[in-house]
């Protein structure tokens, strides 16, 4: 069954303390649904209090990048081992902050899905196109690279696709609902391509200023199966907002 998710990330946003309070504040205003699930991605310094803190509530926890080795000499980086371990379920892979300010390519992405797949996490595969590549008509064929490349080697269909055009990621210019519908008509082919009728249970998330006035519209799309909040979501009152909506 498809599933409609709306996640939160918070970037590099929010101490433990801030986290906390965030969590006292979602308390109580979401009620488990098996069809709509909401998740927040917090920074990795306050992941673990806040995945104590939400147990027994129905959020689930992401984080927003791993390694894709177990353990060994990569100063300053964490393992699929140590997500789980703290109850981590989601991981984003290769956001557009990481492809771009931070260098990770379609290969080492490709690396971290895979692991993800392996530790029984559940990548959250980002793609999407910069504004010049939009403007050279390049959009489809970036998309088409990001998926097969990143999904190399991928048998299962238990992971995520988040399109977050870079252009629309922090700007206060969302894609319009019609630019969206395109891209994940797009993508939904591209997954049907490689996973046939299974491919029909693989959310396709939006993101890029998703806001209270904008979400409607954009979750109303056909294959627009939810969204990944940044800056919307470090409010929680706002973020709730975003899940009635969706
Ligand atoms: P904004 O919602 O702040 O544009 O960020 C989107 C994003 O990058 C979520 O991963």
């Amino acid at each position: 069954m498809k599933k409609y998710f709306l996640f939160g990330n918070w970037k590099m946003h929010k101490t433990i303390k801030e986290t906390l309070e965030y969590a006292d504040c979602l308390k109580g205003y979401v009620e488990y649904n098996e069809k709509f699930e909401i998740g927040v991605f917090p920074p990795f310094t306050a992941l673990e209090s806040f995945a104590k803190t939400v147990r027994s509530m129905p959020i689930t926890v992401g984080a927003q990048n791993m390694h894709y080795e177990e353990k060994g000499a990569f100063t300053g980086e964490i393992s699929p081992l140590m997500l789980k371990e703290i109850g981590v379920k989601y991981v984003l892979i290769g956001h557009s902050e990481r492809r771009h300010i931070f260098k990770e390519d379609n290969g080492l992405i490709n690396k971290k899905v895979l692991s993800a797949i392996n530790h029984e996490l559940v990548p959250v595969l980002c793609i999407g196109e910069t504004l010049e590549e939009r403007k050279s008509n390049k959009t489809e064929s970036v998309i088409k690279e990001q998926i097969e490349q990143g999904l190399n080697g991928v048998n299962s269909n238990n992971f995520i696709i988040a399109y977050e055009p870079v252009w629309a990621i922090g700007t206060g210019v969302n894609a319009t609902p019609e630019q969206a519908r395109e891209v994940h008509k797009f993508i939904r082919e591209l997954l049907f391509h490689k996973f046939g009728e299974s491919s029909n249970d693989i959310s396709i998330l939006y993101g890029g200023s998703i806001k209270v006035d904008n979400f409607g519209s954009l979750a109303e799309v056909e294959n627009i199966d939810g969204g990944l909040v940044g800056g919307a979501s470090l409010d929680c009152s706002t973020f709730i907002e975003l899940y009635e909506i969706l």
